[in-house]
């Protein structure tokens, strides 16, 4: 006989189930005791909610339920009956308890009080068994999930681009290198230095950084493709928004300009969004309060003005706006905290590169709504981005939410060849390193554009988590890769 004849806790909850016999298995969250009866409450991670299980000490020998500690993992049958008390319309009569393992209450570290979020850091491991924690996760499914059918409906095919590769893509940041040398004795060639013809890809490789270009060679083949996979960046950043290997959403399309970018971007974000709202009510309801108990806990002028589901429905339910650089610089330059000098940064000449800070003024203060920001200066932008007709901007668009600033960057790129190389050139690319990546402009090149949409940062928003380590199962950031 099959040992798993469970029913989930999301379904007992969603249908009438009384009269029925059943069995369920989860994790012990709390027990109660008296002398004639003891309750359980039961977690299986189906949902955010506990089931209650009555035991009767007549019918369940001391010894099990005793051991039905916190943490305890349990297979419980009996009858579904209606409930008598409050919060829950029916709870099962225990008439058969099993331990399926025990946990000692003196030593696992998940007690049923509130944690801190450092503290849950440390113990990843069974952090997944918080409220919040299953709730984040099952939100961050639900997401994943609403990307690829958003896509898989458009007609966009996912394409799996390489994680070891030999190029940095946009030499947009420190790379993580991939070998399979004898570190302790490398090859070395004339000058002295780690001879890569020697190691496993006769050449040296790293792990990716973007899958974009790769992207670009699909797009300019299947015209509409996704790439949904893991990036890495050896960057030193310590900040609540970035990590060292996340994931990213970078969709790549011909025959799309810069417009036709942003429409794509702003649809895209808006159905996800509204996916997570429509099929994560429950655990959204749940962070949503707890959200709202942290700011509390704020100074004034970093509070939030609006609760968590009003952000969400924020993006969903207004049109995002549209600047261009320029605009965006004179709006912050006449703006209140750059004249009462509140900027770290204050707003310089045209040509520098926003903070964060700037961006969420943008977004927080002045627009209140998310925020395209759009041709920037080609000085702080990458090689493959679309020249404008100005000589002195590209077509690039960056997407600024709430709370989080950048989600979203990506541009119509540069088709022209003579332009690409020209770039290339000014800014010491190799070509003949990129032969392949060029062959794309010299055989039937049209105009194309692409973004991508950093995935945590998305599941940030959507969970109103303060810090980038909480949205990942298993965060790698300096110094961290326990787990
Ligand atoms: P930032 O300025 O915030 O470091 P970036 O300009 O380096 O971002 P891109 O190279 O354009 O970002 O990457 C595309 C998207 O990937 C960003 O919009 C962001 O959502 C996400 N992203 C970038 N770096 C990280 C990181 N280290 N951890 C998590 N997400 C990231
Ligand atoms: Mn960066």
């Amino acid at each position: 006989m099959a040992f798993n004849n469970r029913i989930k806790i999301k379904h007992l909850l969603e249908t009438d189930s009384v009269g029925e016999r059943v069995t369920v298995m989860g994790w012990v969250r709390t027990r109660r005791s008296n002398k004639h009866v003891t309750f359980i409450a039961l977690n299986d991670g189906s949902c955010i909610q506990n089931y209650q299980i009555v035991a009767d000490p007549a019918k369940i020998d001391d010894d099990t339920l005793k051991k039905a500690n916190t943490g305890a993992c349990l297979k419980i049958t009996g009858a579904v009956v209606a409930s008598q008390g409050a919060g829950q319309s029916s709870e099962i009569q225990a008439d058969l308890v099993e331990i399926l393992g025990e946990a000692d209450p003196d030593k696992f570290p998940i007690q049923p009080k509130k944690h801190s979020l450092e503290f849950l850091r440390e113990n990843a491991h069974l952090r997944i068994r918080t409220n919040t924690f299953g709730a984040i996760f099952r939100i961050r499914h639900h997401l994943a999930f609403a990307v690829h059918q958003y896509f898989h409906q458009k007609g966009f095919f996912y394409l799996h681009s390489p994680i070891i590769t030999a190029s940095d893509a946009e030499g947009a940041g420190e790379t993580f290198q991939v070998t399979a040398l004898d570190l302790k004795n490398p090859p070395r060639d004339q000058n002295n230095n780690i001879d890569f013809r020697e190691d496993f890809f006769e050449r040296a490789t790293n792990l990716t950084v973007s899958g974009q270009l790769e992207g670009e060679l699909a797009a300019l083949a299947l015209s509409e493709i996704y790439t949904f996979g893991p990036t890495f960046r050896a960057e030193n950043s310590n900040t609540t928004r970035h990590l060292a290997e996340f994931w990213m959403i970078e969709p790549e399309m011909a025959f799309y300009d810069a417009e036709d970018n942003q429409n794509l971007a702003e649809d895209f974000l808006k159905y996800i969004i509204g996916f997570a709202l429509e099929n994560c009510q429950e655990d959204l309801a749940f962070l949503d309060k707890r959200a709202a108990e942290e700011e509390k806990n704020k100074k004034a002028e970093q509070r939030s003005e609006l609760g968590l589901l009003e952000r969400l429905e924020l993006v969903t339910k207004n049109t995002f706006e549209r600047i261009t650089y320029s605009e965006a610089l004179e709006i912050l330059k006449n703006s209140k905290p750059n004249k009462k000098k509140k900027f770290a940064y204050p707003i310089e000449d045209w040509g520098t590169d926003l903070q964060s800070e700037h961006e969420r003024f943008l977004v927080e203060k002045h627009f209140k709504k998310p925020v395209i920001i759009t041709d920037y200066p080609k000085s702080i932008k990458s090689f493959y981005m679309k020249q404008n007709e100005d000589g002195k901007t590209v077509a690039a668009m960056d997407i600024l939410f709430p709370g989080i600033g950048e989600i979203i960057g990506g541009s119509q790129r540069e088709e022209r060849l003579d332009k690409l190389t020209e770039r290339m050139q000014e800014l010491d690319i190799s070509q003949e390193e990129m032969w392949w990546y060029l062959d794309t402009r010299r055989f039937g090149t049209t105009p194309h554009s692409g973004f991508g949409l950093g995935f945590e940062r998305l599941v940030q928003f959507v969970t109103g988590m303060g810090n980038i380590r909480d949205v990942i199962p298993f965060p790698r950031t300096p110094g961290n890769a326990e787990f």
